[in-house]
């Protein structure tokens, strides 16, 4: 690939920064000073330098969110902030997308790649990945309850779900519950509570496959997956 792309691409700025950055002479391939952003360099073989640090080649970055309400999970919107808005300049050159949605007004765990064949594993229907929620419930949860999401309940558009996983934390005029389904259906939590003649107030996402939402994450801030939660994801 060129230089220069490589270089965007690994955050050092754009096409025209790049420039300056090379004619400076703040740019080695294999210890020599390359000026040209043209060269072609194969990233993974040679040694790239600027300004006497190696850079290092990466594809795939991986990215663990915890996602604010307010914000939509999509890569680009004409009115309102994406999960994408909120990455650093150096993440975005990656073009990371969000892996599934969460609605607007849902917060909690969001993993974010520009990794399709892992976006697929994580997504495909086939795979049945739990997803965990937490969720504030209008009105009192019942073991009726717990025992219909077992089942599978049956959604406005007549769509039976599969089991669900109902874990009643406290049933009051407002309970608090966790939902783990293997589906990921369009609303699906909220609308397997209205199978059940109930409104769920607030939800979060808690886990994926086995990836946690990070309690050191605030919302609206990320980190990359560690190695070793790659590597159990995949
Ligand atoms: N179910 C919902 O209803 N909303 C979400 O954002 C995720 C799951």
């Amino acid at each position: 690939m060129r230089l220069d792309k490589l270089l965007a691409n690994m955050g050092y700025g754009s096409r025209k920064e790049m420039k300056k950055l090379l004619r400076s002479g703040a740019v080695t391939v294999n210890g020599s000073t390359v000026k040209d952003g043209k060269t072609q360099v194969v990233p993974e073989n040679e040694d790239v330098f600027v300004l006497g640090e190696k850079v290092e080649y990466r594809d795939f970055i991986y990215l663990l969110m915890n996602k604010p309400q307010g914000i939509i999970s999509a890569t680009e919107d004409r009115l309102l902030e994406t999960v994408i808005d909120l990455l650093a300049p150096d993440y975005q050159v990656f073009k990371p997308f969000p892996v599934g949605r969460l609605d607007k007004d849902t917060e909690g765990l969001l993993v974010l790649t520009n990794d399709g064949q892992l976006a697929h594993e994580l997504l495909s229907p086939k795979k049945h990945v739990p997803k965990t929620y937490f969720a504030r419930i209008s009105g009192v949860v019942t073991d009726e309850d717990r025992a219909a999401f077992k089942k599978g309940v049956t959604l406005d558009d007549g769509y039976e779900t599969k089991p669900g996983e109902l874990v009643i934390l406290s049933s009051d005029e407002i309970s608090e519950i966790e939902l783990t389904i293997t589906e990921g259906k369009f609303h699906q939590v909220k609308r397997m509570f209205e199978a059940v003649g109930k409104e769920v107030t607030y939800l979060k996402r808690i886990s994926m496959g086995s990836l946690l939402l990070d309690p050191a994450l605030s919302l609206g801030e990320y980190r990359e997956l560690t190695e070793e939660e790659l590597a159990a994801l995949t």
